[in-house]
């Protein structure tokens, strides 16, 4: 069976990944699977286990990074966030097309480890618009929105490292500039 296309789905937190996410895999034509991370982050109210993370505790992420278990990893604005690797390769080698919804940090080691993923940085169309997003989740305090802020600007500067970017203005056509892309790459 053919191989199935590794696809980095990155931009700065609060870009609406998440959201372009969600419409892409409503599109079966597409073929996708989604690697699930582990964080330890604690969830937000409604995130659930195995479906949205995998919510661990600071020792046991340790562990796993310690055991090679991760593709990437990376700390951020004070959590980890990592991508198991074993669930991932058997869905490449299920023929599935695996979708990594991660940040730039994690992306970059992904880049060096396998060139040939399709990688893909989402854009806000502002950084007020970004900013007003952020915000709008309302489920954080002042500081961290801050931070998050702070990390945005730094990520939004790695953007031509990735083979495409994208400017999520409306969901639906980020949407399906993305599902292009895809399939000319497949
Ligand atoms: P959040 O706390 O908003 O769910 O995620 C924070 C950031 O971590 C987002 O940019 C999200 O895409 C990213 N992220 C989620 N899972 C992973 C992962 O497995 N690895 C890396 N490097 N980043 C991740």
């Amino acid at each position: 069976m053919k191989k199935g296309l590794l696809i980095i789905l990155s931009g700065p937190s609060g870009v609406g990944k998440g959201t372009v996410r969600e419409e892409l895999f409503k599109d079966e034509s597409l073929n996708l699977a989604y690697s699930i991370s582990m964080t330890t982050r604690k969830p937000r109210p409604a995130e659930r286990e195995g479906i949205d993370y995998f919510f661990v505790e600071e020792s046991e992420f340790e562990d796993k990074i310690n055991k090679g278990e991760l593709l990437e990893y990376a700390k951020f604005v004070g959590n980890y966030y990592g991508t198991p690797q074993f669930y991932v390769e058997q869905l490449l080698s299920e023929g599935k097309n695996v979708v990594l919804e991660i940040e730039v940090q994690g992306a970059l080691q992904v880049m060096a480890k396998r060139p040939e993923a399709l990688t893909i940085f989402l854009v806000p169309p502002s950084f007020e618009e970004l900013e007003r997003r952020i915000r709008g989740r309302r489920t954080e305090a002042e500081e961290v929105v801050r931070e998050r802020l702070n990390k945005a600007s730094k990520e939004i500067a790695t953007k031509d490292e990735y083979k495409y970017v994208v400017v999520n203005d409306d969901v639906l056509i980020a949407k399906e500039k993305i599902a292009q892309i895809i399939l000319e790459n497949i």
